[in-house]
């Protein structure tokens, strides 16, 4: 490693005179670039974090680049604050296309963009550009694309970094799919970035990645602080040319790159919580198309914004999706097809989406029906004890303070201890929220466990308490219908698998039948039509003052909800896509007029 003996030099990229800085304040009435004098002597350019004096302060910023824009009195940058560069061109117009997707502060992005610093980590890092390139990967590997439809154009597109690509990998081949969109780009000499939902317990997808191209691979996936800069650091240097993250992996200072490739794309946690509350997706579409890199967005059912962004689907040429079969649901969700199938079944697993034992209907003591003392929420047994499903509390009868229920018996624990008496094999449960299917059995347990955990070859899967799912909020019936597909992808194409569903003509039921969500995906973009929130266009959530309603219907948002919290007006709405930008310029208006505090992007509805 000698990069170190390169701090002492100037930094080929280095700009004086006026520059525009974005100062570390991240506020939206504040989000504007700044203009300062910057002297060569400090040495600084693009993505450099500077001290500037700003309202009377020592802030921290980050130079964006030079500037025509100078007003009559300009202030000097007093330092540079560290020889490493933040970003350069490329992710400061992936931040400015965040900026304005999200209507989030341009240094709220900028932050993003990077791991927390740890200064020690700094020292040995290199200036600027990598100092390693690539060596181009051998050929060979599996070619499963051929087997798919519109996967040799997908194969050539990844050659060239092209396209967005809305992928569906057979069951079985999700995590060799995954492996071989990688080998393509490393063989075409371009490097890959592949983002999975969760770091804990680590997907198949990443670690098969790591295993298969070993030093090359860089797993970013949480960890210590110093850590998780030191691989940052080691990343920008050149030193790997496949970086396997969650979300923070999108912005992975790669040189070369011709690969985004986002494993289950629909999965809840690809979206980030707080500002700029992106979603990796948007990310890796925007990425791809300012790189020049092919976008890959894999899922086994795609979500409905994939399927409305337009991206090329490629997808098995033939079915190799188990047979799904939809029966009506028996006492306690005992259908006798699922009971007799689990009598014959050696390796199976049962999703029941409800925790416990069962849900106290009545106190045995005064006859009172059961509810919580302290907040008058359901009762639920769990673990051999009884709580309020609400806030908690033990449950004791609100009446007359007895512990003794009667039970609606439903729930994890029952369907363990009912499947117990018919399988021949044995019943287990998740293990510290993770399964295991390498030993015979029969696996009970719910939606947490549904996880990227590679070919499960399964005889059988059971989905229990369908209905059940029916759930209010605006992508809850998408969410479900996803973590059922990747619960049935672990059948065998040869296996089965068995619904309990008494509407079995529902757009999800049925999509899971077909293996394929293209009728959910009709369905669903008539629904949210009809609601006022259109799949596509930008959702907001809105924080201000009373006077924020009439100033929001000004800008004709297709849908404008309002609510009051206190003194706190909310307003929930969608805006067309092409008035979005000027949705994000009355919003920073409005904010510098103290009218909105507040932006959401995306909100959980
Ligand atoms: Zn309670
Ligand atoms: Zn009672």
């Amino acid at each position: 490693m000698s990069s170190g003996a390169r701090s002492g030099s100037t930094t080929s990229s280095a700009l004086s005179g006026p520059v525009s800085v974005c100062v570390d304040r991240p506020v939206l009435s504040l989000d504007r670039p700044f203009t300062y004098d910057l002297a060569p002597e400090l040495d600084a350019g693009v993505g450099h974090l500077v001290e500037v004096p700003f309202h009377g302060r020592r802030t921290r910023g980050w130079v964006l680049g030079p500037t025509q824009d100078v007003p009559g009195r300009i202030l000097p940058v007093k330092a540079r604050v560290s020889h490493v560069s933040f970003f350069d061109r490329r992710m400061l117009e992936l931040a400015l296309y965040l900026r304005e997707r999200y209507v989030a502060p341009l240094a709220s992005v900028l932050k993003r963009l990077s791991p927390p610093r740890v200064v020690a980590e700094e020292r040995a890092a290199g200036l600027g550009s990598p100092e390693r390139t690539l060596e181009a990967l051998a050929g060979g590997g599996s070619d499963l694309l051929a087997g798919y439809r519109d996967g040799p154009a997908l194969a050539e597109a990844i050659g060239e970094g092209t396209g967005v690509w809305s992928l569906r990998p057979a069951p079985e081949e999700e995590v060799a799919i995954a492996l071989e969109c990688v080998r393509r780009s490393l063989v075409a000499g371009r490097r890959v970035i592949v983002v999975v939902p969760e770091a804990v317990p680590v997907p198949a997808t990443a670690t098969a990645i790591s295993e298969t191209f070993g030093e090359r691979v860089a797993l970013f996936l949480g960890g210590a602080k110093r850590t998780r800069y030191r691989t940052w650091l080691d990343v920008r240097d050149g030193r790997y040319d496949v970086v396997v993250g969650t979300r923070p992996a999108a912005f992975s200072p790669l040189e070369g790159l011709g690969l985004i490739y986002i494993s289950r794309e629909g999965h809840a946690a690809h979206r980030e919580d707080r500002s700029p509350y992106f979603h990796v997706r948007d990310v890796a579409i925007a990425r791809a198309r300012i790189e020049g890199a092919s976008c890959v967005l894999a899922a086994l059912f795609p979500s409905v914004e994939t399927a409305a962004a337009g991206a090329r689907t490629v997808a098995p040429t033939r079915r190799r999706w188990p047979p799904v079969e939809v029966v009506r649901p028996g006492p306690e969700g005992r259908a006798p097809r699922l009971v007799s199938a689990l009598r014959q079944t050696r390796r199976a697993f049962l999703y029941e989406p409800q925790p416990g034992y069962g849900i106290a209907q009545i106190c045995r003591s005064c006859g009172e029906a059961a509810t919580c003392a302290a907040c008058g929420g359901p009762l639920r047994a769990q673990e051999g004890s009884i709580r309020c499903t609400v806030c908690g509390a033990d449950g004791s009868c609100g009446f007359c303070g007895s512990a003794n229920f009667g039970l609606r018996r439903g729930g994890v624990e029952r369907v363990r201890e009912w499947a117990a008496r018919v399988a021949a094999v044995p019943v287990r449960g998740a293990s510290h929220g993770r399964v295991s299917f390498d030993r015979d059995g029969v696996t009970v347990a719910g939606p947490e466990v549904v996880r990227d955990v590679g070919p499960a070859g399964l005889d059988l899967v059971g989905i229990l308490h369908a209905d059940a799912a029916r759930l209010p909020g605006l992508s809850a019936a998408e969410r479900v219908l996803s973590t059922w597909a990747e619960a049935v992808a672990w059948a065998r194409p040869d296996g089965r698998a068995i619904v309990q569903s008494s509407e079995p003509n529902d757009d999800a039921v049925q999509s899971l039948v077909q293996g394929n969500p293209d009728r959910f995906h009709r369905a669903e973009i008539g629904r949210r039509r009809e609601a006022g929130f259109p799949v596509g266009s930008p959702v907001f959530r809105v924080a201000g003052t009373s006077a924020l309603p009439s100033e929001l219907r000004a800008l004709h948002p297709i849908t404008l909800l309002t609510s009051g919290v206190g003194d706190e007006t909310l307003c929930l709405l969608s805006v067309a896509p092409e008035r979005s930008a000027a949705f994000g310029a009355a919003a920073r208006d409005l904010a510098a007029r103290g009218l909105v505090t507040r932006v959401e992007a995306e909100p959980h509805l």
